[in-house]
């Protein structure tokens, strides 16, 4: 079935996507880390905001919710429950009722505690755990829970399309073609997406399974990953725990 609505890039800050999702006027927006451009954008296209999701407390997916709440006297603020402007704490499991769709909340912890997702119409608001041949940093949570994470997202259905918070994809790529050199969807991916990138387009979203066969995140337990691994720690990978644990940290060091 056809999504109900449209979901739209809004550019933030120097990486940040806000996704404006919209049908009839009325718009959702995902992760608003400022107001301004998002303002900009709905009173261009003339859409009364309704509702706001957010993934987690860092400020460029939402330090923009005061400013909104001024523009938008009854927006209600879906999110986790210690960020600032939440209305509508959420939590795993919930399905929160938006005007043109509801959306099932999926607790991934790891890039903070309070990380969540948001599953809707065969899409995925994923903020900065799972990005296009990469992952967010583990910063407040431990390499077990952020893999944990990706597992319960890498096990949606393998069409639904992910939307992450940032225009990460060609950093990511070129990480991803040092862990999994030989895996040919990386050499198609990087060139399809340096095109768009040239052309100043978004390369988001990308799809549940493009991801499952190409990044190394979703992966680190193929050969060629775990060789690249070993090769590079001088022993080898105990579980994924460590082989995810010694990528991570592979990438936070790779220029
Ligand atoms: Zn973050």
């Amino acid at each position: 079935m056809p999504a109900m609505f449209t979901v739209a890039p809004v550019e933030a800050f120097n990486d940040n996507y806000i996704w404006l999702l919209q049908r009839d006027g009325v718009a959702v927006a995902v992760d608003p880390g400022e107001a301004a451009p998002l303002q900009r954008e709905l009173v261009a296209r003339g859409l009364r905001l309704d509702a706001v999701l957010i993934t987690h407390h860092h400020a460029d997916h939402c330090g923009g919710v005061a400013e909104l709440g001024r523009h938008w006297p009854d927006l209600r603020v879906h999110g986790p429950a210690g960020v600032a402007g939440v209305t509508h704490p959420a939590a795993e499991g919930d399905d929160i009722e938006l005007s043109f769709a509801r959306a099932r909340v999926i607790a991934v912890p790891g890039h903070t505690l309070d990380h969540l997702a948001y599953q809707m119409d065969g899409m995925l608001f994923c903020g900065d755990t799972l990005f296009a041949a990469g992952c967010g940093r583990v910063f407040e949570g431990t390499p077990a829970q952020m893999l944990a994470s990706l597992k319960k997202l890498a096990r949606l259905p393998p069409e639904t399309k992910i939307f992450p918070a940032h225009e990460y994809t060609l950093s990511n790529l070129r990480f991803a073609l040092a862990a999994d050199p030989a895996n040919p969807l990386l050499a198609m991916r990087q060139s399809r997406d340096q095109s768009l990138r040239e052309r100043n387009l978004p390369t988001l979203p990308t799809t549940l399974q493009l991801e499952l066969a190409s990044n190394p995140f979703l992966r680190c337990l193929t050969p060629d990953i775990l060789r690249a691994l070993t090769a590079r720690e001088g022993r080898p990978m105990t579980d994924e725990t460590d082989a995810f644990s010694c990528l991570r940290a592979w990438k936070n060091d790779f220029r």
